[in-house]
C-alpha cells in the first residue's frame, strides 16, 4: 500500500519535472502559472487531459485539440521518477534518506534532460540543491554539515582539475563549468567519500557509453557529448546500490 503511494506520489513528482524540463530553458517560472500550453496549437491543456500516464494513453500520446504528437519524454519522465521514488522507498522506507533522495533525484532528472536537450547546466537548478545538500546532511543517516562540505568541494575540485587540464592538454573543452558546480552540488548530498565513489562509477559509465558512441560511429573524437547524465546516472547508482560497490568508500546512505 505505501509502496503504491509512493509509486503514485512519483508520477505526480514527474509530471511537475516535465513542466520543469519544458521552462527552464526557455526562462519561464515554473511556480508561476500560465496554465500548460500545447506547444503547437497553444490550446490549454485542461486537468483531465494532464493526468500523468492515464491521459497520454488516453489520447494516444496526441494533443486532444490539434492531434500534434507528445513527446514520448514526458511518459519516461513520469514512469523513471515514480520507479527511482519506489526504490528508494524499498531501501530507505519512510525516512529522513527518503525524502532526501526524493528530493535529490528530481533535481537531478531536470537537470540530467536538460543538459541533454541544451547542453546546458543552469545555475537555478545547482545552486539550490547544494544548498538543499548540505541542509538535509544534518538528518541524513551518516552525514553532516561538515561532511557535506567536504564532499562539495571534493566534487567541486576533482572536476574544476579535469577542466583545467582538459583545456591545456587537448585545447578544447573537455568539461563545462557546469559539470563542476553539478558535481559540487552532489558532493554536498552525498559526502566526501562517496563523492570519490560516485566519481569512479560515473567515469567508468561514461568510458563505456564513449567507447560505444565511437565504435557504432555516432560521435567522432572530438564531438560534445554531456557529461552531466553520466554524473546524474553515477549518483542514483551510488544512492541506490552504493553498498555494493563500496564498503569503505561509502559511509553513510547505506549504513
Ligand atoms: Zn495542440
Amino acid at each position: 500500500m505505501e509502496a503504491a503511494i509512493v509509486s503514485v506520489f512519483g508520477l505526480l513528482v514527474g509530471s511537475f519535472l516535465n513542466v520543469c524540463i519544458y521552462r527552464i530553458p526557455k526562462n519561464i517560472s515554473v511556480v508561476y502559472l500560465p496554465k500548460s500550453h500545447c506547444p503547437k496549437c497553444k490550446n490549454e491543456i485542461k486537468w483531465y487531459d494532464n493526468i500523468p500516464v492515464v491521459s497520454f494513453l488516453i489520447l494516444g500520446g496526441r494533443c486532444r485539440n490539434c492531434k500534434t504528437k507528445i513527446s514520448p519524454r514526458y511518459l519516461t519522465v513520469e514512469l523513471l521518477t515514480s520507479a527511482l521514488f519506489l526504490l528508494a522507498y524499498l531501501k530507505f522506507g519512510f525516512s529522513p534518506e527518503l525524502f532526501s533522495a526524493a528530493i535529490l533525484f528530481s533535481f537531478l532528472i531536470v537537470i540530467a534532460l536538460i543538459d541533454f536537450k541544451t547542453q546546458y547546466i543552469y545555475d537555478v537548478t545547482v545552486v539550490p540543491l547544494a544548498i538543499l545538500g548540505l541542509l538535509f546532511s544534518y538528518f541524513v543517516r551518516g552525514q553532516s554539515p561538515l561532511l557535506s562540505l567536504v564532499g562539495f568541494l571534493t566534487g567541486g575540485a576533482i572536476f574544476l582539475t579535469i577542466a583545467y587540464a582538459g583545456r591545456l592538454l587537448y585545447k578544447f573543452e573537455v568539461m563545462g563549468m557546469g559539470d563542476v558546480k553539478l558535481a559540487a552540488a552532489i558532493g554536498a548530498f552525498l559526502g566526501w567519500q562517496s563523492t570519490i565513489a560516485m566519481v569512479i562509477v560515473t567515469f567508468t559509465l561514461g568510458c563505456i557509453v564513449g567507447l560505444l558512441l565511437l565504435i557504432t560511429k555516432k560521435k567522432g573524437g572530438k564531438d560534445p557529448v554531456p557529461f552531466g547524465p553520466f554524473l546524474v546516472l553515477g549518483t542514483f547508482v551510488m544512492i541506490l546500490a552504493g553498498e555494493k560497490l563500496t564498503g569503505l568508500l561509502n559511509p553513510g546512505w547505506n549504513n
